[in-house]
């Protein structure tokens, strides 16, 4: 296997729009970077303790509320002008900042500083340029070259359905198991089996993650989906690397908070986990 980073240097718009809400309730001092490394989880646990949820140091639904206005609404859930403000706004301007257009700060209000911003990118990807922050602006700021070649598989369109990674019952579905949030499917089955990509997409990260998933490859699909792979024995992929459904990304193990072989697996839509079995084909 060659060297990966770990999972969790994986970076993200919502995890940053989750940054700047921490931080405006003075739980976050860390920089505005999106990736959910130890500062942001424990600022998360901070959260979710403070407001009596679950303790996992994950940002699911019910933590996203508790951050009241700062928590909403969802990037892409409308077009963003001056004067909005929320976590769109944040993730916006994260985005922004990544494609190098500015804005100075990224503190989820949509002044000045943030429509000029917004007119640089749209100037640069030969956009209309208004200072607004509508689907188009928003998915040229989210497209890289290698994200196009997802968005324009022949699936795009049609509603996103997963491959079994495996040929196994499922023994654990979503949702409360133990008075703890379950955020995944559970298939019982032996070390080394392998584990294939619930369908088209690249690979965004595949390593070691510290926080219970123990070897976890975790693969981006189009329209903000991404499947979860937990515990892997080994990992096959390179974070980067596109996928095909049915290729093999890793084996299955117990790496991680395990108490025995199986693959975890999961789905996430924009950061969130949703119940996979509704999406799986077969
Ligand atoms: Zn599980």
């Amino acid at each position: 296997m060659a060297p990966a980073p770990p999972a969790h240097a994986r970076v993200s718009s919502d995890t940053a729009a989750l940054q700047v809400a921490l931080r405006a309730l003075h739980l976050y001092g860390g920089g505005i970077d999106g990736v959910a490394g130890p500062r942001t989880r424990r600022a998360v646990r901070r959260l979710q303790r403070r407001r009596h949820l679950p303790v996992d140091g994950i940002a699911g639904p019910r933590t996203r509320r508790a951050l009241g206005r700062r928590g909403r609404p969802r990037l892409g859930s409308r077009t963003m002008r001056s004067g909005h403000r929320g976590w769109d706004v944040a993730a916006l301007q994260f985005l922004l900042r990544r494609r190098g257009c500015g804005p100075r700060s990224i503190d989820g209000g949509f002044g000045p500083g943030t429509a000029a911003a917004v007119r640089t990118c749209q100037r640069r990807r030969g956009l209309g340029v208004d200072g607004v922050a509508g689907p188009a602006t928003l998915r040229a700021l989210r497209s890289r070259g290698r994200r196009r070649s997802v968005a324009s598989s022949p699936a795009a369109g049609t509603p996103v359905r997963f491959l079994r990674p495996l040929r196994s019952p499922i023994t654990d579905g979503f949702g409360m198991r133990g008075g703890r949030p379950h955020h995944g499917l559970d298939f019982p089955v032996p070390t080394g089996t392998p584990v294939g990509a619930g369908g088209v997409g690249v690979v965004r990260s595949a390593g070691y993650n510290a926080f219970g998933y123990g070897n976890l490859v975790i693969v981006g699909h189009r329209l903000g989906f991404e499947s979860w792979y937990a515990h892997l024995s080994s990992v096959a992929v390179l974070p980067g690397q596109p996928v095909s459904g049915g290729v093999t990304i890793g084996r299955v193990g117990s790496t991680g908070r395990s108490t025995g072989p199986h693959l975890h697996f999961e789905v996430r839509r924009h950061g969130t986990p949703i119940d996979p079995l509704p999406l799986l084909l077969g």
